[in-house]
């Protein structure tokens, strides 16, 4: 069953059980935009009590956001109790017009606000956005990544009260922040997001992000291209805004930034040598290797094509550590008492066996270390 299938049965159970419900937001509009939808948010009638008593199997109820998550095969939905005692109300209280839509159980869609006109001029409006952004300052950068991913445009009064409240984002929490920026670097059209946010100055707001106005003109040359994965958002953020620094205050995983790192770092080398030697490409790994050529590409810099890059990695002599045909226990029966020398010992083993000096064979690499410390 779909997403959407699933909402909608959702729906009519809590119509039978005698509540109001809706699906609301997103969903309705990206359905009526004749988009995938992959996730579906429910608004009702019920508190979050009467739905769970509803639904009963693995609900989490969350009493401060009155929000019930049902599993689903696709993962959970979310029903919210309304905001306010109506769903008018509801609708009246999100952001933007085209997200306060709802529609019935018979896909009636309801529309109190506009969104729908909305969403044929492609304008992105608050109804009151001089209320709404007071409420919810991260509204602001919502709707600098609701124009990157929907390429809409950001109503005058949108503007004219994101360049008046601009200051109030750096209240919000880092961690909402980070997810609509990700949403914003994944989208098409970043550059108008970026300029939204400069011509509101809302960009010097944002909590935990500094940006100079060099930095904001790399962002938005970034290519009009469309991202699913959130470490290439990310480097290619951390590529305009000047190294890892840039994302070090920010609640992002700690595997992300170590992949963001490693990205940069090739980016770098690639920017002074011309081709990959072969220990830069074991170093850095066939996927971030392929990943920063399709980033120059994508930056009209010369690049190397993938199926060349495939070619001199499959003929390196091994891919990892693993790989190696000696171990420290080897190195422990051939020489001396473990310490540091043994983990120095290995890496010139690794970086001798990868860039061909020496075969990938124990006997040649225990001669090849003797000779390094004869000669040293
Ligand atoms: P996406 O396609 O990225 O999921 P979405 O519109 O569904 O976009 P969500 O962040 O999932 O965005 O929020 C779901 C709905 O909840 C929105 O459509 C909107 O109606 C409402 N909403 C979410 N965050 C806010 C907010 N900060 N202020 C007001 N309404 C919000
Ligand atoms: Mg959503």
């Amino acid at each position: 069953m779909s997403i959407w299938m699933e909402g909608f049965k959702a729906v009519r159970t809590l119509n039978a059980a005698g509540f109001e419900a809706y699906i609301v937001g997103g969903a309705v509009r990206d359905y009526l935009l004749g988009k995938d939808v992959d996730d579906v948010d429910i608004a009702t009638q019920a508190s979050p009590h009467q739905v769970a008593d509803i639904f009963t199997k693995g609900v989490h109820i969350n009493q401060e956001h009155k929000t019930v998550l049902i599993p689903g095969e696709k993962g959970p939905i979310e029903i919210t109790t309304y905001k306010g005692e109506t769903l008018a109300e509801d609708l009246q209280k999100r952001d933007f017009t085209i997200n306060a839509l709802a529609m019935t159980e018979t896909r009636e869609v309801i529309d109190p606000y506009g969104g729908r006109q909305d969403l044929q001029k492609r304008l992105l409006r608050s109804y009151d956005a001089q209320k709404r952004l007071s409420e919810d300052p991260l509204r602001m950068l919502r709707a600098a990544r609701f124009i990157s991913s929907l390429g809409f445009e950001a109503d005058r009064q949108l503007v004219k009260e994101t360049t008046v409240q601009k200051a109030a984002l750096q209240r919000c929490a880092r961690e909402r922040v980070v997810v609509e920026l990700e949403k914003l670097l994944k989208g098409m059209e970043t550059e108008a997001a970026f300029a939204f946010l400069q011509e509101t100055g809302a960009i010097h707001s944002l909590p935990g992000i500094q940006i100079t106005d060099s930095q904001l003109a790399e962002l938005m040359r970034l290519p009009k291209q469309q991202w699913d994965s959130g470490d290439r958002a990310w480097l290619e953020f951390a590529i305009c805004t000047g190294g890892p620094s840039s994302i070090a205050a920010l609640p992002l995983p700690k595997k992300r930034k170590q992949l963001v790192a490693a990205g940069l770092k090739a980016f770098e080398y690639r920017q002074t040598q011309q081709r990959w030697s072969d220990w830069q490409l074991y170093i850095s790994g066939l996927a971030i290797a392929m990943q920063i050529e399709e980033i120059r590409a994508g930056r009209q810099l010369p690049s190397i094509q993938k199926e060349e890059l495939a070619e001199q990695w499959s003929a390196l002599p091994i891919k990892a550590k693993s790989d190696l045909a000696i171990t420290g226990r080897d190195l422990l029966h051939a020489k001396a008492a473990p310490g540091p020398w043994m983990k120095e010992a290995l890496q010139a083993a690794e970086k001798a066996v990868v860039t061909k000096k020496c075969p990938n064979e124990k006997a040649a690499i225990l001669a090849f270390l003797t000779m390094r410390e004869d000669g040293k």
